[in-house]
């Protein structure tokens, strides 16, 4: 049976929307499915982040057989020598998503409306320019230039609001973090 991770995620093309990052979009989703596939293997062990990711969405059988695994290894000093498979299988995913991304931008559509809507966070921007060739990486610059310029503007228009008593369009401090820091527990 192919076990490739990428096989019941969406793809980079349906991840696509104005004002957020695709590859964001892409490994929140894989996470959230990811979490519900853990079961009892070998060599769980878990990050905090993602320990603390099961407890509450796990089932309670699962979840407490893992945490039994972690403790035993705690007890033999292994707690160190175990990587998180939650965060390995996230990295490995999101290196797949970068170098689809990659490929994407050399057609000269999809180059086109990244250009003009696209939205990439400031982490996965960086780390796309290692999946695409040096032309393509003035586009990437691009791209996170005016995601920057346009956030500010809102943020500043936000502020205003604020001031004049409005509470409304909260959704814009969640796509101004995605931007600086990425999605969390990722
Ligand atoms: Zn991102
Ligand atoms: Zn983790």
């Amino acid at each position: 049976m192919k076990s490739d991770a990428s096989d019941h995620a969406i793809s980079v093309g349906q991840a696509l929307t104005k004002g957020a990052c695709p590859i964001c979009g892409i490994l929140k989703d894989f996470q959230s499915k990811s979490a519900e596939q853990y079961r009892l293997c070998a060599d769980a062990h878990f990050c905090n982040f993602h320990a603390w990711a099961l407890a509450r969405s796990g089932s309670a059988e699962d979840v407490a057989a893992i945490f039994l695994k972690m403790l035993n290894g705690d007890e033999q000093g292994t707690e160190n020598t175990h990587e998180c498979i939650f965060c390995r299988d996230i990295a490995k995913e999101e290196a797949y998503r970068l170098r689809e991304l990659g490929g994407q931008l050399q057609r000269a559509l999809f180059a086109q409306w990244m250009k003009s809507y696209g939205s990439l966070c400031l982490k996965h921007a960086q780390k796309l320019q290692e999946y695409v060739p040096l032309k393509h990486r003035r586009l990437v610059e691009e791209v996170v230039k005016r995601n920057r310029a346009e956030l500010r503007d809102e943020l500043e228009a936000f502020c205003e609001q604020l001031k004049q008593g409005i509470h409304e369009g909260g959704g814009l401090l969640g796509r101004a973090a995605e931007f600086l820091v990425g999605q969390r527990g990722l």
